[in-house]
């Protein structure tokens, strides 16, 4: 029997208007609640796990947020639904997280959720940020950065043992890099599993050290990468390289280099979402009249036609002239426009003696008090005067 699928903001505990950290946040708290390896076994916190991580994929995703608030479950699923039925996960980043989620369930340092323990393993990823102009962010850019990696020491191959011995088995953990003991707990006996403290994970002690290394089995150095910075990224989000972060550990792939990207205020546009948001001064004659004006965009200037009557503060939308979609230049978000009619405050004589003339023409003087045109002051006392 199909089950109904519970609303993925539901799942998480948070509200629609959450926030990439907010939802984080949630998921994180729900995954080490319910991981399978802090639950063994137990087949409900299995079913919350996998809920909870499918919520997290698709409202951790902007793209897939949109979609999934426009059209709830029927975006992703092909009427079968959940997990691993058909379900794309591509995007979804949770390495991370459970980066994090694995370091508080088994302790600090290198260790992994159960299997043998001294396995290729994958490196950590590390973090950086690079900072880019508005400009940049609109068309994407490649940038150069700068970082200390490591890279196994080719002296002693990695070992971190001098050259013609090796390293031993350590005696701590028998090789496997892993100590284990149970406790008793509120909650009744709970297995430990830690990184083990005298090997740091890896199984083996090197008594003589590689001059090289000094028996890290690492040699860093200042490394060039280049970053292709996609059009259209928003500010704090991270562009992934793939296996340019720490090495890995028994021959397991590097691990990658998350570079955020910070973008520089503009003095003229603000973003939100893939809208570009602007002011723009016009004058009181084209406010009235109507008239062609110019309008910074992103792409450049732009001719806009202002409409006779326009009042101050109106907001006009040009359509497709926003941020690029990160997934595909060609779809845009609009840039927002506030048309700010500008009150002159310098005027020649000539120019005063204008304004005044057209004011007797109009007829229309508003609240003002001292009246030009004879005949009406009468009338047009206020409520506080009767
Ligand atoms: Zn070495
Ligand atoms: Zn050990």
């Amino acid at each position: 029997m199909a089950e109904t699928k519970r609303d993925y903001y539901e799942v998480l505990g948070v509200n629609k208007s959450a926030d990439e950290a907010e939802i984080k946040k949630a998921y994180r708290a729900l995954a080490k609640k319910y991981h399978p390896d802090a639950n063994p076994g137990d087949k409900e916190a299995e079913k919350k796990f996998k809920e909870a991580s499918e919520a997290y994929a698709v409202l951790s995703d902007p793209d897939k947020r949109r979609q999934y608030d426009q059209f709830g479950h029927a975006a992703f699923d092909g009427g079968s639904g959940g997990f691993g039925s058909g379900f794309d996960f591509t995007g979804a980043d949770f390495s991370d997280i459970f980066g994090d989620i694995f370091g508080d369930l088994f302790g600090a340092g290198r260790t992994r959720g159960g299997g043998s323990s001294n396995g290729p393993m994958k490196g950590a990823n590390i973090r950086t940020s690079v900072r880019i102009t508005f400009e940049e962010s609109v068309t994407g850019v490649d940038k150069e950065i700068e970082l200390t990696l490591k890279d196994p020491c080719t002296n002693c191959k990695g070992t971190g043992a001098r050259p013609g011995t090796s390293p031993e088995t350590c005696s701590k953990c028998g090789g496997k890099g892993q100590v284990v003991y149970t406790q008793q707990s509120l909650f009744g006996m709970v297995r430990n599993v830690s990184s083990c403290p005298d090997c740091h994970g890896s199984g083996k002690v090197v008594k003589d050290k590689c001059p090289e290394c000094h028996g890290t089995g690492y040699i860093s150095s200042r490394k060039k990468i280049q970053v292709s910075i996609p059009a259209g990224i928003d500010n704090g989000q991270s562009v992934r390289i793939r296996e340019k972060g720490e090495p890995g550990v028994n021959g397991g792939p590097r691990g990658d280099l998350l570079v955020e990207v910070v973008i520089q205020r503009h003095p003229i546009f603000q973003r939100n979402d893939m809208d570009v948001y602007s002011t723009a001064p016009i004058s009181f004659a084209v406010a009235t009249l109507g008239g062609e004006i110019y309008i910074d965009t992103v792409d450049g200037k732009v001719i806009y036609e202002v409409k006779a009557g326009t009042q101050t503060d109106t907001r006009v939308r040009l359509k497709g002239k926003g941020m690029p979609s990160l997934r595909n230049k060609q779809v845009r978000g609009d840039h927002y426009v506030t048309l700010v009619v500008q009150v002159p405050d310098r005027l020649s004589n000539e120019a005063k003696e204008l304004l005044k003339e057209f004011d007797k023409v109009s007829g229309d003087t508003l609240n003002a008090v001292e009246q030009q045109s004879e005949g009406k002051d009468k009338k047009k006392k206020g409520f506080w005067n009767k």
